[in-house]
């Protein structure tokens, strides 16, 4: 049994009408009364939601976070949004190095990493996305990749900065697709990671961090994968707009890691 919090992430990537977020919002804090272990709950809205998602929330368990940052402090940054401005909202959580960035906006490793650097720098919990495409998975080259991208998107990261990090497995090929990897062959992946961040961090950290699998999770899939004894929750994009099948998910989540009754 492993002592690590169950941590679930609700990315609604670029959805919903203001209206609709605080109304989701709002169901998925109150849908959180009925789970007897602790979890740890954290919602990705739109940039322009975040304050009236926050205000939802409030005095809820449920977190907010944010889809992205800009790892500079201030300054001629179109368009962009720094972490400090991100924790003045009431932020405490941010995605970094998600596929859709590194491959449709074309952010690069070392971009994604002084992202990660600048946001476990300011104070905010930090997950990094890492994963890899199908093609790279055909030939075995995923472990390769996902090492490379932990490589670049943590260069500089102490085991002190590394107590607000979390890791998201999200092979690109199963986000938004509908096709979930195998518990056993996502259970390979974190198992490389823990192994990876034990050799660059030491054991204290690589015990206590949380790996979060993401890609076309499901109620259905989630069970499975949650027994894994490596994932220790999941970043969830389609299933979180709903908040009964985010709920099943969390469900999930937190019954395999409960102590079972005799
Ligand atoms: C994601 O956006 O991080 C994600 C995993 O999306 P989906 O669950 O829709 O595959």
């Amino acid at each position: 049994m492993t002592h690590r919090t169950v941590a679930i992430g609700g990315n609604w990537k670029m959805n919903l009408s203001r209206r609709e977020a605080v109304e989701l919002a709002r169901a998925v804090a109150a849908s959180l009364s009925d789970l007897e272990a602790p979890v740890q709950v954290t919602l990705y809205p739109p940039f322009p939601y975040l304050i009236p998602v926050g205000e939802a929330l409030a005095g809820s368990p449920v977190r907010l976070g944010a889809q992205d940052l800009h790892p500079a402090a201030s300054g001629a940054y179109t368009g962009e949004v720094s972490a400090a401005m991100l924790r003045d909202i009431g932020v405490v959580s941010v995605l970094t190095g998600h596929s859709e960035r590194r491959h449709d906006i074309g952010e690069t490793p070392e971009f994604v990493g002084r992202k990660t650097h600048a946001a476990l720098s300011a104070g905010l919990e930090t997950v990094l996305c890492v994963g890899e495409l199908l093609e790279e998975r055909e030939v075995g080259r995923t472990e390769e990749i996902v090492i490379a991208q932990l490589d670049a998107g943590l260069s500089g990261v102490t085991a002190d900065l590394a107590s607000r990090l979390i890791i998201a497995y999200e092979p690109v090929w199963a986000i938004g697709t509908g096709r979930t990897a195998r518990p056993g062959d996502a259970q390979a992946v974190h198992a490389a990671i823990r192994s990876w961040v034990r050799e660059q961090m030491g054991d204290r950290v690589a015990a206590s961090l949380r790996i979060e699998y993401g890609g076309s999770v499901k109620p259905a899939t989630a069970p499975g994968l949650a027994s894994e004894p490596d994932i220790d929750g999941f970043l969830v994009g389609g299933a979180s707009l709903s908040a009964d099948d985010f709920h099943e998910i969390i469900r999930a989540a937190v019954a395999a890691r409960s102590p079972v009754s005799p």
